[in-house]
């Protein structure tokens, strides 16, 4: 069943006129722009609203399909006239409804409409006609565009990136500031493109789930990193939020900062606040009246004070003792000034009242405008020092008292102190050797290269030795220097004391009786060989007296040969044993080393036909091997050990026995017998030349194998010794550096 006004409508389409006169009125009195159309398109019918709207009087019968002149689509096309919506419509396919459509006017002023076309069937359904109704958008449109407009310059001025991004990460949209931020030069580099690309690898997830909420309804903000397309790094810091896109589908609408320098401003902030807190000086500022404004962990160290006590009160009524105030006005004027205080030396007060010396150094702190606005303090605790200088004006005095040369250097060998002895043996004034290098100044010969003493003296905290050194006046003078390192808390060296002791006379005589010992040696081998000779003849020609005229001559006269030969043959001995003593350290020892092992086995077999006759039992420890010659370690030996058979007791075995054990830097070595034992009284006495206990009736000897031992140990600076008790053996004892 028809209703009345549809049948009303089809007969005004069908007829092309109105009958009805009431809806005639209607129609034409509509502020809607309607026109009909037969079933070609061709006009039937339009009212005034569409004359005033298209800007003309169409041909009824012969326009065809628009009331309009020209139509556009809204990106400006020419749509032809048989392309628009009522010729669609009337080709019986389907128009969308909303569609908007720009329509240009004979005059050439152009309109905004939505059309409505829609067409009229017959009973059998076939198309009799259509009806359009034009309804005019224009003041919206310009609404839309004009808002449209002041959007885009609204996003194109701020300094902010804008961007809008597809649910799949996909850029929609981003505003000329976001592209530069991103390094892309026009949008054809980015708009289109998957922004998840953009974002720093580490953020990428996160930015993704961040995309996917907001595209779902979510607001949210996110800092996150992005990559730019140059490789340039910068830290974002975005706000999101949903918006409803033209197709219908929900986008992330985000206008996003860059955060870079404020991050790189926070961290400075925090690392310069880092290093504030961590110096070992108060580290203060305060504002130009002199309030303190802030205080870091030295501060509070060093006065007592926590921040939250000191900040908001003034440096004069905090830290300045009462005999100083006024110190805190002239510093405040000079930093008005923009002077800087610096290194300036006072004494300040703890929140304990008690009074610390501190050194300072103040500067002003400017705005950016560069006006003063305050200064910075920094105070080091100078106590330490003050002491420490207090301390050396003593020490020099004591070393003044001293007639050693003491000289105190710093850890690079600068003089730091020179006293009177030293200026008396050196000939330089303090002030002449203050900060000089001592071995320079005083051109040091050492005993050993400097850096193997430094070695010793860092190891050991001291070192000693002669030093030979050049004073003011050319002559060089000899010294036995001690050193003795001075080191603070940490380890490292503050100083080095070194006092130096004149030894040049010593080291002259020294010298002397070297060369002397030497003449006399020379004296006595010469001697001992030249009696030799003479010695020879009288052996011979009493050994001749006694063969040839043994017979002839009477009893006394025989008698007196025999005490010729005897003595001869005790001279004999004792010029071969005096030769071994004047030739006892003829080996020049070097840099041998003798196996001790190797030296007894060479004594022992020296002494193999006394071993055997006395049927003597020898036995040794594993002997070491030591810096000496061997010849000179098988001599001792074969002196220590022939003495032990020798003086062995008739009651019972001999039996030696070689030991050796570790002392320090030394071996020390112990030969032990059983034999007849020494008198205590004399067991210094026999290590001297010709020095015997007993008669050659008794044992023969000539009281040179002790001195010899003695001699030969003396030379490497050992020592020897006996221990005995008389009846029950006898140790003798010996070291030798190791
Ligand atoms: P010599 O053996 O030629 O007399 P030495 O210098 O070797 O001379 O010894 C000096 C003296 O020390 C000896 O005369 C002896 O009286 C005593 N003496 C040395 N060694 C021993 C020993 N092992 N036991 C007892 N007395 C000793």
């Amino acid at each position: 069943m028809m209703s009345g006004g549809a049948k009303a409508l089809t007969a005004f389409v069908a007829g092309g006129d109105l009958k009805d006169s009431v809806f005639r009125e209607l129609v034409e009195a509509l502020p809607v722009a309607i026109y009909t159309t037969d079933a070609d398109g061709r006009l039937t019918y339009f009212n005034a609203a569409a004359v005033k709207l298209s800007g003309r009087v169409p041909e009824l019968g012969t326009d065809k399909w628009c009331v309009t002149w020209k139509i556009f689509l809204p990106d400006g096309t020419l749509l032809p006239h048989d392309q628009c919506p009522m010729a669609i419509a009337l080709r019986g396919a389907e128009v969308p409804t909303g569609i908007e459509c720009i329509a240009e006017r004979p005059d050439g002023s152009r309109f905004w409409f939505t059309p409505c076309p829609a067409v009229v069937r017959n009973a059998e359904g076939r198309i009799i006609g259509g009806i359009n109704l034009l309804m005019e958008i224009t003041d919206r449109k310009h609404a839309e565009i004009e808002a449209n407009e002041q959007f885009r310059a609204i996003v194109e001025t701020t300094p902010e990136c804008v961007k809008i991004i597809a649910p799949d990460g996909t850029l929609l949209f981003m505003n000329s500031p976001g592209l530069a931020m991103v390094g892309a030069s026009a949008g054809d580099a980015l708009i289109g493109r998957n922004v998840y690309d953009i974002i720093a690898l580490e953020d990428r997830n996160r930015f993704r789930e961040f995309n996917e909420r907001i595209c779902k309804g979510e607001k949210g903000s996110l800092q996150f990193d992005i990559v730019g397309l140059k490789g340039a790094r910068r830290h974002m810091e975005t706000h999101a939020a949903p918006l409803r896109h033209l197709d219908g589908t929900t986008v992330h609408l985000a206008v996003s900062h860059d955060i870079t320098e404020r991050k790189r401003g926070e961290s400075a902030a925090f690392l310069l606040g880092a290093i504030v807190d961590s110096s070992d000086d108060a580290i203060i500022s305060k504002s130009l009246d002199g309030v303190i404004t802030t205080w870091n962990k030295s501060a509070e160290r060093l006065f007592g004070y926590t921040a939250e006590e000191a900040i908001g009160q003034t440096v004069a009524a905090l830290l300045i003792p009462d005999d100083r105030q006024e110190e805190e006005p002239d510093i405040l004027a000079k930093l008005r000034k923009g002077e800087r205080v610096d290194h300036f030396e006072t004494v300040r007060r703890r929140k304990n009242g008690s009074l610390i010396d501190i050194s300072l150094t103040i500067s002003p702190v400017k705005d950016h405008q560069g006006r003063i606005i305050g200064a910075s303090k920094v105070a080091r605790d100078i106590t330490e020092r003050k002491k420490s200088e207090k301390r050396l004006v003593e020490q020099a005095q004591l070393l003044d008292l001293s007639s050693d040369a003491i000289l105190v250097r710093d850890g690079h060998d600068r003089i730091l102190d020179w006293n009177r002895a030293a200026e008396r043996l050196y000939g330089f004034t303090r002030e002449e050797a203050l900060g000089k290098i001592s071995h320079e100044l005083l051109r040091t010969e050492f005993p050993e290269p400097l850096s193997a003493i430094r070695e010793t003296l860092l190891r050991d905290g001291h070192w000693s030795g002669e030093l030979i050194h050049a004073c003011r006046a050319a002559s060089r003078i000899n010294t036995l220097s001690r050193w003795v390192v001075e080191r603070d808390k940490k380890g490292d060296v503050i100083r080095i004391l070194e006092s130096n002791n004149d030894i040049t006379e010593r080291v002259r005589v020294q010298e002397e009786v070297r060369r002397a010992n030497k003449d006399l040696e020379q004296f006595a081998f010469s001697a001992t060989h030249d009696l030799q000779e003479p010695l020879r003849s009288v052996k011979i020609y009493s050994e001749l007296l006694a063969t040839r005229h043994g017979d002839t001559v009477d009893e006394e006269a025989r008698k007196f040969i025999t005490f010729v030969r005897n003595g001869a043959t005790r001279m004999e001995l004792l010029i071969r044993d005096l030769l071994t003593y004047t030739q006892a350290t003829k080996f020049d020892p070097g840099s041998e080393t003798a196996d001790a092992n190797e030296a007894l086995n060479g004594a022992l077999s020296n002494l193999g036909g006394a071993i055997s006759e006395s049927a003597a039992r020898i036995s040794a420890d594993s002997l070491p091997s030591l810096p000496v010659h061997g010849m000179h370690l098988q001599q001792v030996f074969q002196n220590l050990i022939g003495n032990a058979i020798k003086y062995r007791s008739p009651d019972r075995q001999p039996f030696v026995h070689v030991a050796v054990e570790r002392q320090d830097g030394y071996w020390l070595f112990a030969v032990s017998d059983n034999g007849i034992g020494i008198d205590p009284e004399y067991k210094e006495n026999i290590f001297g030349l010709f020095k015997r206990l007993h008669t050659s009736d008794e044992y023969s000897g000539t009281g040179i194998g002790l001195a010899i031992c003695q001699r030969i140990i003396d030379r490497y600076h050992g020592r020897i010794w006996v221990e005995s008790e008389p009846g029950h053996g006898s140790i003798f004892r010996f070291k030798l550096p190791a």
